[in-house]
C-alpha cells in the first residue's frame, strides 16, 4: 500500500508538509511554518506562551490532525533544507511523533539553534545524513539526492518502495555552476529514473515561467557589477540578503575584499545562518568577517563609526523585505543613532517575497532610504527555484509514472501540471492534490 497525504503547502507557498504511507510505516516530509502569519501572531510576543492550537488556527504551522490515524506508524520526520518554511514548525509538531529527524548536517544545526534560542523542547532523536548517502530505517532505505537551492545542503529524499522510488523535490534548482557546495545530483536522478521512480511530488513555485533560472554564478556576477562597477569611494556600501544564502554571502565577501573593504555582519538571523555553517566547518566566514548578532552590539558599533572610516566597510546587514525589526530598518527609520548620508548605497540582493506585508515594508523602506538621498539597488538576485525548463529536465531525468505538483497555489500548481501534459502525461498521472487529501498510488 502507497499513500500521499498532502497536509500542507498544497494552497499557497510555505508552510510544507507531506506523508507517504508504504504498507505499515509512515515517513514525514517537512514540518514548515508560514512565515507571514507566524510573524502576524508573535510578533513581539514571546513565543514561548503561544499554544500550537493557536498556531494552527492562525494558519502559522500545518494542521497535521489530519495525521491522526498515522500518527503511530511514522518512522521519520525528514527535513530537506534550512529554511523556515521547511523545517520552523519541527519545534511544535515533531515531538507528538515517536520518530527521528532526519537532515543534512547544515539543516540539524539551523534547527539546534533554533530550539535553542527560543528554548524550546524537542524530544526526537537527530539523525544526520550527508547528501548523495542513504539510510535504512525500519527496513526502508531513505536516500539523500544533493540539490542545488538557495541554502546550502538541500536534498530531495527518495524513498525506495515495491513499485519503484516515490521522490520529494521540495526545493530544488538545477544549477551546473553552483557557488558553494555541488551540483544537483542529474546522475544519480537518471539512475533512479532508469530503475523505476513510482513518483515525484515536486516543487511548481516558478513552473509556468519559460526558463531555467540561472545560476548562481549569474547573481554574483550582478554583485560584481554594483560593487566593484559603480563609485562608491568614502560611501557607506551595505548588501542585504538572505541569512541562509550562504553562497551569496561568500560572493559579497569575496568582492567587499576586492574592494579593500572589511565586512562586517550585522543581526540575529546572520549569526545564527553563519555560525551553523562555520560550526559544522562548511564555511569559515567567522575568520574572514566580524559577525555582530545582537542589538546592543549592533548598535555601539555603527552608532561609534567614525565619519572618515564610512568607506572602509562593507555592512551587510538583515531586513531585506523591509522587516521593522532588521537593522537596516531601524538605521532608515531613526530607530539607531547612525545616518545614512547622500551617496551611501543599499544593495537588496533579493527580491520581494509577495506577501502584502513584504510588499508595503519595503516600500515604506525604499521610500525611507530614497528620501535620505540613498543609492537603491533592486534585485541583485537569482532565485533558488527552478523554472520550467528545469522542471521538465528533472521529469526527464526521473520519468516518474505519477507526478504530484506541490509548493505552490493552485495556478503554480497548473502550470507543472500543463508541463507535464504537454510531455505527454495523462490527467490521470498528475495528480493535483489539496491540502488535507490523501491519494492511493496503488494502481
Ligand atoms: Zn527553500
Amino acid at each position: 500500500m502507497i499513500e500521499v497525504k498532502a497536509i500542507s503547502g498544497y494552497e499557497k507557498v510555505g508552510r510544507n508538509m507531506t506523508a507517504l504511507r508504504v504498507d505499515d510505516k509512515v515517513i514525514i516530509f517537512d514540518m514548515g511554518i508560514d512565515l507571514e502569519n507566524y510573524i502576524k501572531l508573535v510578533g513581539e510576543d514571546d513565543i514561548s506562551k503561544i499554544s500550537v492550537k493557536r498556531l494552527k488556527t492562525a494558519g502559522a504551522i500545518p494542521e497535521d490532525a489530519f495525521m491522526e490515524d498515522w500518527k503511530d506508524k511514522v518512522i521519520a520526520i525528514v527535513i530537506t533544507h534550512s529554511h523556515l518554511d521547511h523545517v520552523g514548525a519541527v519545534p511544535f509538531l515533531a515531538s507528538k511523533y515517536k520518530a527521528p529527524i532526519i537532515a543534512t548536517p547544515y539543516t540539524i544545526e539551523v534547527l539546534k539553534k533554533i530550539i535553542k534560542e527560543n528554548s524550546f523542547h524537542v524530544k526526537n532523536e537527530f539523525k544526520v545524513l550527508n547528501p548523495n548517502s542513504h539510510i535504512n530505517i525500519g527496513g526502508i532505505r531513505i536516500e539523500f539526492v544533493n540539490a542545488t537551492h538557495s541554502t546550502p545542503q538541500t536534498v530531495m529524499v527518495s524513498v525506495k518502495t515495491k513499485k519503484g522510488y516515490v521522490v520529494y523535490a521540495n526545493d530544488y534548482k538545477l544549477d551546473n555552476y553552483p557557488v558553494l557546495g555541488r551540483k544537483t545530483n542529474m546522475k544519480r536522478l537518471k539512475e533512479m529514473g532508469e530503475e523505476g521512480v513510482l513518483a515525484l511530488i515536486m516543487d511548481s513555485t516558478r513552473a509556468r515561467e519559460a526558463k531555467k533560472t540561472p545560476s548562481e554564478t549569474v547573481a554574483r556576477d550582478m554583485l560584481r557589477d554594483v560593487l566593484l562597477g559603480v563609485n562608491h569611494k568614502g560611501k557607506l556600501v551595505v548588501v542585504t540578503t538572505f541569512s541562509s544564502h550562504l553562497a551569496r554571502l561568500k560572493s559579497i565577501i569575496h568582492f567587499a575584499k576586492l574592494m579593500n573593504r572589511e565586512v562586517i555582519f550585522l543581526g540575529r538571523s546572520l549569526f545564527k545562518y553563519c555560525t551553523a555553517g562555520d560550526d559544522i566547518k562548511l564555511t569559515n566566514f567567522s575568520k574572514k568577517v566580524k559577525i555582530i548578532g545582537y542589538g546592543n552590539k549592533i548598535r555601539r558599533f555603527l552608532e561609534r563609526m567614525r565619519p572618515e572610516d564610512r568607506g572602509k566597510y562593507l555592512l551587510v546587514m538583515t531586513g531585506h523585505q523591509g522587516e521593522p525589526n532588521a537593522v537596516l530598518s531601524k538605521i532608515a527609520f531613526g530607530k539607531i543613532k547612525f545616518k545614512f548620508n547622500e551617496g551611501d548605497a543599499v544593495i537588496f540582493s533579493c527580491r520581494v517575497i509577495p506577501t502584502e506585508t513584504n510588499i508595503e515594508n519595503r516600500k515604506e523602506l525604499e521610500d525611507k532610504l530614497l528620501e535620505q538621498k540613498v543609492r537603491v539597488f533592486k534585485d541583485i538576485h537569482v532565485s533558488g527555484h527552478g523554472c520550467k525548463e528545469d522542471a521538465r529536465d528533472l521529469i526527464n531525468a526521473l520519468k516518474p509514472k505519477y507526478l504530484i505538483p506541490s509548493h505552490g497555489n493552485l495556478d503554480m500548481r497548473v502550470g507543472l501540471k500543463e508541463l507535464a501534459l504537454e510531455m505527454g502525461y495523462s490527467e490521470s498521472k498528475v495528480i493535483l492534490m489539496d491540502n488535507h487529501t490523501s491519494t492511493s498510488l496503488d494502481e
